[in-house]
C-alpha cells in the first residue's frame, strides 16, 4: 500500500515542477502542496487548475503554464510560443521587482571583445551573466557573424512588450535583441499587434548563432509563432 502511494506520488511530482528547480538552484527552494517556494522565503501558488485560450495563456498564466508549450527547435513549421507566457510574479521574485531591484542585480558583460568589444548590462541572478559570456566567446571566434552581432539592439530595458500591459522579457536583465537590422518582428511585418492574425514566417538570422545561444540556455525569439528574429532570453528551464 504505502509502496503503491510512493509511486502515485512520484508520478504527481515529478512532471515540470522538477524543470524549474533544477532551472534555478538555490532561489526556488522546494514546489510542493501546488506552492513554489523560494529562498527568499516567499511563496507563489504553482497551478491554478483553470483551462485557458491562447489569449489567456498569454494575459493571465500561472507558474505551471510557462510550460505549456514545448521549446521545439524542429523549423519554423513547429513554431509555437514557448517562453512567450510569463507569469510576471515568478520573474519578480527571481530578478527584481522593479526597475531598481533589477538593476541592483546587473552586472556588466563585455560583449565577443574582439569583433565588437561593447559593454552589455545583465543579470548576475542565477548566473545569467556567465551564460551570455559563455555565448559571446564563442560567436567572437566567428567574424563572418560580425554583422549580426554589432549595434546590440539592446538587452535591460525595464518596460511592457509594445501594445499590451505586459512587461517584457528586457525588464529583467536576462534577455539581448542582437543587430534590429537584420531582424525580423511579427508586429513590423504584419504592422499590426493583434496576436490572432496569421503571419507568414520571416527570418535572416543564421542558425549557427541560433544553436550557440540554445546552447547556453537561451530561447530564441525566431521560434516562436509570434516571431522576434533579434531575441534571445536566457531560459534554463526550457533545457532542463
Ligand atoms: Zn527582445
Amino acid at each position: 500500500m504505502y509502496y503503491f502511494l510512493f509511486i502515485v506520488f512520484s508520478f504527481f511530482s515529478s512532471s515540470d515542477e522538477s524543470v524549474f528547480l533544477r532551472a534555478y538552484p538555490g532561489i526556488i527552494k522546494s514546489i510542493d502542496q501546488n506552492k513554489v517556494n523560494f529562498k527568499s522565503g516567499k511563496n507563489l501558488a504553482y497551478n491554478d487548475f483553470a483551462k485557458k485560450s491562447t489569449k489567456e495563456l498569454l494575459e493571465n498564466p500561472d507558474i505551471e503554464d510557462q510550460l505549456y508549450y514545448t521549446y521545439n527547435t524542429e523549423g519554423p513549421e513547429k513554431n509555437n510560443d514557448a517562453g512567450r507566457i510569463r507569469n510576471d510574479a515568478f520573474f519578480k521574485e527571481i530578478y527584481g521587482h522593479s526597475k531598481e531591484e533589477v538593476a541592483k542585480n546587473l552586472t556588466t558583460v563585455t560583449w565577443c571583445p574582439k569583433l565588437v568589444n561593447v559593454k552589455l548590462n545583465f543579470s548576475k541572478v542565477n548566473n545569467a551573466h556567465v551564460a551570455l559570456t559563455n555565448v559571446s566567446k564563442e560567436l567572437d571566434e566567428h567574424p563572418e557573424w560580425k554583422k549580426y552581432l554589432t549595434n546590440i539592439g539592446g538587452t535591460f530595458n525595464w518596460r511592457n512588450i509594445s501594445g499590451t500591459n505586459r512587461l517584457s522579457a528586457h525588464s529583467f536583465g536576462i534577455t539581448i535583441d542582437i543587430n534590429t537590422s537584420y531582424s525580423n518582428y511579427w508586429q513590423w511585418d504584419c504592422g499590426c499587434k493583434d496576436e490572432s492574425k496569421s503571419l507568414s514566417y520571416k527570418n535572416r538570422i543564421p542558425m549557427g548563432i541560433v544553436e550557440i545561444f540554445e546552447k547556453h540556455g537561451f530561447i530564441w525569439g525566431g521560434r516562436w509563432k509570434h516571431y522576434d528574429t533579434m531575441h534571445f532570453e536566457y531560459r534554463p528551464e526550457f533545457f532542463k
